[in-house]
């Protein structure tokens, strides 16, 4: 029988992206698929011709070997099939990276599981996150059962080589035309099993307590920074390494102060005398307060920037700056006085002159208007 072109076998061109390939083959496959279509060879054929075209195509190497030679280039060595038969290795692969997320994953594990990692997240205030904070944690743990001492069995006794994996811990399990390494579901993958559990932890051998963990956050950090605890995560299950914790930094929102990477910003309100006349005004930093002097004629909007009053630079370079943004307030509550003193100013004021921006800001309207 000769064989159907790699290319038409996934509906796709000769030019097909990896990605193009990848969406093709997922198709193809998910139709064919042998669970969801029991006893029907000729899907099965199919789906078998798919993950071939796919193994091949999406190898860059036996992709440009297929383009030269067609499927001669694979004809040799009695391995007709593409190197599926055997080992399965190349098949497991592509099973995890393809239909991870339709079949749940597949993926055949080799060697000592390493335990997972964890993530914790820590919601820290900008001062903390400015400043560097030293925090303790508290995560829940699985320790070895004191009762037991671990071991999940009743008064000491020993857990008993499973039956059903013979102490492998897993099952070989023919699903449609391949065979999958499963966690036995008799001693779910422990290779033994107790027949008389241990009362305070259900025979699991462990139990949860809560363990406090030091964190030392450096001066500078952001939100989305993580600091790593090595061998703080999930034991392994089976004697492989422990995975590592993963503090996430959180920093709150402050009432003051903005942050921008390395540099602060704040508004400061300043009166319009102040503004007009120019003085020395009052301005926060995360350090305390400090004086600022304006000039006459500042501008609402205006900043005025505090070199090195930002944040530290986690890297070891200068620290960031406080922009100080001023808006300039109108006075209110004003007394009979005050409003008098207001309103000869008023009479007092020479257009234009007295006011920068109105006239080029009417010109501009002008100007709109006109349609120029
Ligand atoms: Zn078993
Ligand atoms: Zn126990």
């Amino acid at each position: 029988m000769s064989k159907t072109d790699y290319y038409e076998v996934l509906g796709v061109g000769r030019d097909a992206t990896e990605k193009d390939l990848k969406r093709a083959y997922r198709k193809v496959a998910a139709k064919y698929h042998p669970d969801r279509n029991p006893d029907d060879p000729k899907a099965e054929e199919k789906f078998k011709e798919a993950s071939e075209a796919y193994e091949i195509l999406s190898d860059s190497q036996k992709r440009g070997a297929y383009d030269q030679y067609g499927h001669a280039a694979f004809e040799q060595g009695g391995q007709g099939g593409g190197g599926f038969g055997g080992g399965g290795a190349g098949f497991g692969d592509i099973f995890g990276d393809v239909f991870g997320d339709i079949f749940g994953g597949g993926r055949r594990q080799r060697g000592p599981q390493p335990g997972r990692d964890l993530q914790y997240n820590l919601e820290l205030t900008l001062e903390e996150a400015v400043h560097g904070v030293k925090k303790t944690i508290k995560i829940p743990t699985d320790v070895d059962c004191d009762t037991c001492d671990g071991s999940g069995s009743k008064d000491g006794s020993k857990p008993e080589t499973c039956g059903t994996c013979n102490g492998h811990g897993q099952v070989r399990m023919q699903q449609g035309m391949f065979a999958v390494q499963q966690a036995c579901p008799s001693c779910h993958g422990r290779g033994s099993v107790i027949k008389d559990p241990c009362y305070s932890c259900r025979g699991t051998g462990q139990k949860e307590v809560e363990k406090s963990l030091s964190v030392t956050i450096p001066a500078g950090v952001d939100t989305g920074a993580r600091v790593r605890l090595s061998g703080e995560g999930e034991a392994s299950p089976n004697g492989g390494p422990t995975g590592d914790l993963y503090v996430m930094v959180h920093v709150r929102e402050h009432k003051i102060f903005e942050r921008d990477g390395k540099n602060l910003y704040c508004n400061v309100p300043v009166s319009i005398v102040d503004a007009a006349l120019g003085g020395e005004i009052e301005v926060p930093t995360l350090d305390g307060k400090v004086k600022l002097k304006i000039p006459s004629e500042t501008q609402s909007g205006k900043m005025f920037r505090l070199r090195g009053k930002g944040v530290v630079d986690l890297r070891g370079g200068s620290a960031g700056d406080l922009m100080c943004r001023m808006q300039v307030e109108t006075p209110v509550k004003l007394n009979k006085e005050q409003v008098e003193i207001l309103e000869a100013f008023r009479d007092s004021l020479e257009g234009d002159k007295n006011s920068p921006r109105k006239k080029s800001w009417f010109d501009d309207v002008k100007s709109f208007f006109a349609g120029e």
